[in-house]
């Protein structure tokens, strides 16, 4: 299964993309998580992203691209993987087919969660991620059993800098004029998937895989025939 996950910030990409990433056995795989581990051991990577990331802008695409196109070129991703966050604009999205082109494949479908801009304002401003795993809890929505520590390693849950009121703007601008036109050129090819994303999280999760099984973008989906 090769999949992208599109919606705005905060909507579930990364929630869900660690479920489906588990369901089908396959690598999930967000450029925001590869920007944060890069930043937090300080690799040039990191600290070169980091004042992007500060201002609710995309890092530049010769930088994320390079950094896909390795990841991908991974043995694990030749199996399948989830990308979430990637790509977020139209020179991101021609480069990922020009990407999966090269090692002889291509996406089985995108997946865009919608929700509105309210739902996903609540739920930037609870979203709290453990220092050390990663993984992602909401004060409200998906508390963790102890409030501020990770349940799967014990690791101290913070906030992220850019889930701040004022970069949540920003970040939210961004989307709209940069990262909603991929949905319309996924839509053209007849890849995209459609979900609810108001629901809760295993509704959302359960409504993706049975669209996916379902297989309306899937099916109907012709190949390039240039492959
Ligand atoms: P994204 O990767 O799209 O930015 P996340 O997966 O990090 O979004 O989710 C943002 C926040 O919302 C997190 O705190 C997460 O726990 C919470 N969340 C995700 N999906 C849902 C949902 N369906 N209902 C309620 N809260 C959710
Ligand atoms: P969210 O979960 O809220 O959608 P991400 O974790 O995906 O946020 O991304 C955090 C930040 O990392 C983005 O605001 C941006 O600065 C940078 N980033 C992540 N993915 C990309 C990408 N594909 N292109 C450019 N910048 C990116
Ligand atoms: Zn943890």
């Amino acid at each position: 299964m090769r999949l992208v996950l599109l919606g705005p910030p905060g909507v579930g990409k990364g929630t869900q993309a660690t479920r489906l990433g588990a369901h089908f056995g396959v690598p999930h795989i967000s450029t925001g998580e590869m920007f944060r581990e890069a930043l937090s051991q300080k690799t040039p990577l990191g600290l070169a992203a980091k004042k992007y990331m500060d201002a609710g802008k995309l890092v530049p695409d010769d930088v994320t691209i390079g950094l896909v196109r390795e990841r991908l070129g991974r043995p694990d991703s030749s199996r399948g993987f989830v990308l979430d966050g990637f790509p977020r604009n139209l020179v991101q999205a021609r480069a990922l087919e020009d990407v999966l082109r090269d090692v002889g494949t291509r996406l089985d479908a995108a997946v865009s969660i919608e929700a509105g801009e309210e739902t996903v304002v609540r739920r930037l401003s609870g979203r709290r991620q453990c220092r050390q795993c990663g993984a992602v809890y909401h004060v409200e929505f998906n508390p963790p059993p102890e409030p501020g520590k990770c349940p799967v390693c014990g690791g101290a849950l913070y906030q992220r800098d850019d889930d701040r009121e004022e970069t949540v703007r920003e970040r939210l601008r961004v989307y709209a004029v940069e990262t909603e036109p991929v949905i319309e050129f996924y839509r053209r090819k007849g890849m995209l998937v459609a979900v609810d994303g108001e629901r809760d999280i295993d509704e959302v999760t359960a409504s993706i895989i049975s669209a996916l099984k379902e297989g309306n973008a899937v099916e109907e989906s012709v190949p390039d025939g240039d492959m």
